[in-house]
């Protein structure tokens, strides 16, 4: 068994979608997950924002659009008058359904089953094409195997026995199934958060043993630092799952922060591919620990920084406790730490209970607070023989404001926070500095 995830560029057109079936149509039997068709999730979102404050004449209006948008992506993708109609008549019963969300009350519940649309089209799209090939396909529904507990956390013991069972029921060579979507504790449709297809390709792949989790996007693998943001980046031949997790943690998009740690327990290869050349060698990351030094660079925006500051905090043992128990009532979990004798500064990338938790900190000592902020995270395998490295780093960056310094948690990461306004120099200047033998 091995697991194809295919990302919303690779299902992005009826050309794509037609490549895709090529790349899959082989002997072994695999899983193929499926983003929605890029920009639909975003158009989703859009439309859900609009429902939200019952501005239905204009969701509509977006409704249509894209509506008429997938009517285009039929017109195209099939031959056959047959399938054309299966698709409008597929096409048509997705939108009503986002349509009858103007008469009801708009709650997160009903956001997720409009955000679930993206998915479910897709597979469906391309079940139907592979249909009219003559290529036997089978559509299991995510919304059967897989499920998030309580805590937004996957359950993995559902997930395999309802897949093993979804699977159980057909001899297809490829079967094929919704990326991102779920279902939570009560039932209810959910998600696995943006850009979550990845997790589900990684939470399919432990579930069914695959040898193999491959994820196939727009770029040939993991770079050395961020294409969107510095130009003449290098592909990365390999990567232990650590490095990896830690790229995909602090920013590098094209993983979920939360994809690797599946594979990585049950020791399942990933291997990023590139669609648009599948040739390419791209990426494998794997438990084996391969190469020094300083591999690759990313960075996490929308962090925020709060700062206690406390007499109270000399020789006091048990303060750390109390300022952890805070975060954890609020269910916010901290990316950076760093403390001195007078002071501790913690960072935190989710906000929604920023309110709360500073006037519970209020009470341990004197808070400020500072938003807009970005880590940069220099990952590798910095063996403890090595020097350097650290040298280097802040060689590059002189000339740039560090906020914080995390070094030493583990062996493949240097954290830096920096102001966001500076976080693309930043890079760039790393890229410069650090990479300079690989140019
Ligand atoms: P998909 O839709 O296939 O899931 P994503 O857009 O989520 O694709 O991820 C791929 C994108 O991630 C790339 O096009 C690239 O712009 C961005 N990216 C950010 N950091 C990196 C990196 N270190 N290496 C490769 N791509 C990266
Ligand atoms: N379609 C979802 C998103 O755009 C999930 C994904 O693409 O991985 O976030
Ligand atoms: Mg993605």
């Amino acid at each position: 068994m091995v697991v194809y995830k295919f990302g919303g560029t690779s299902v992005g057109t009826p050309e794509r979608i037609k490549e895709i079936s090529k790349l899959i149509n082989t002997d072994e039997t695999k899983i193929v997950v499926l983003s929605a068709m890029s920009g639909t999730t975003n158009k989703l979102v859009e439309i859900s924002r609009l429902l939200y404050g019952k501005e239905n004449l204009k969701a509509i209006e977006e409704v249509t659009a894209l509506q008429n948008y997938y009517f285009e992506v039929v017109e195209d993708l099939f031959l056959d008058d047959h399938f054309k109609n299966k698709g409008k008549e597929l096409i048509t019963s997705h939108f009503n359904y986002i349509i009858s969300f103007t008469e009801d009350l708009f709650t997160v519940h009903e956001e997720k089953a409009v955000l679930a649309q993206g998915e479910l089209l897709s597979t469906a799209l391309l079940h139907f094409y592979l249909e009219e090939q003559n290529i036997d396909s089978s559509l299991i529904s995510a919304l059967d195997f897989m499920r998030i507990d309580k805590d937004g956390e996957p359950d993995e013991f559902y997930i395999k026995e309802n897949l093993l069972r979804e699977i159980e029921k057909t001899s297809s060579k490829i079967i094929i199934t919704q990326g991102f979507i779920c279902r939570n504790s009560f039932g209810e449709v959910d998600n696995l958060k943006r850009g979550g297809s990845d997790y589900s390709a990684s939470l399919i792949g432990v579930a069914s043993s695959a040898r193999e989790v491959q994820i196939w996007t727009d770029i040939d693998g993991i770079h050395n630092n961020d294409p969107r943001f510095v130009e003449g980046t290098k592909s990365i031949d390999y990567l232990s799952y650590d490095e990896a997790a830690e790229l995909a943690y602090f920013g590098a998009k094209i993983l979920h922060p939360a994809s690797i740690q599946p594979s990585k327990k049950s020791n399942i290869p990933v291997r990023l591919k590139n669609t648009m050349s599948p040739l390419s060698e791209g990426t494998l990351i794997g438990s084996e620990i391969k190469g020094n030094g300083i591999k690759s660079i990313a960075a996490k925006d929308n962090i925020t920084v709060i700062k206690i500051k406390s007499g109270r905090m000399l020789l006091a043992y048990g303060f750390m406790r109390k300022i952890f128990e805070i975060f954890e009532i609020y269910k916010t979990s901290i990316d950076m730490i760093v403390t001195s004798e007078v002071a501790v500064s913690i960072t935190i990338d989710d906000n929604t209970y920023l309110k709360n938790i500073t006037e519970e900190l209020n009470n341990l000592g004197v808070v400020e607070v500072d938003e807009q902020m970005s880590i940069v995270c220099i990952v590798g395998n910095f063996i403890d023989e090595s020097k350097g490295y650290a040298l280097e780093i802040f060689k590059a960056l002189k000339n740039i404001p560090i906020r914080m310094i995390s070094y030493g948690g583990s062996r493949h990461n240097v954290s830096l926070l920096v102001n966001t306004s500076d976080k693309k120099e930043a890079l760039n200047l790393l890229n410069q500095n650090l990479f300079a033998d690989v140019y």
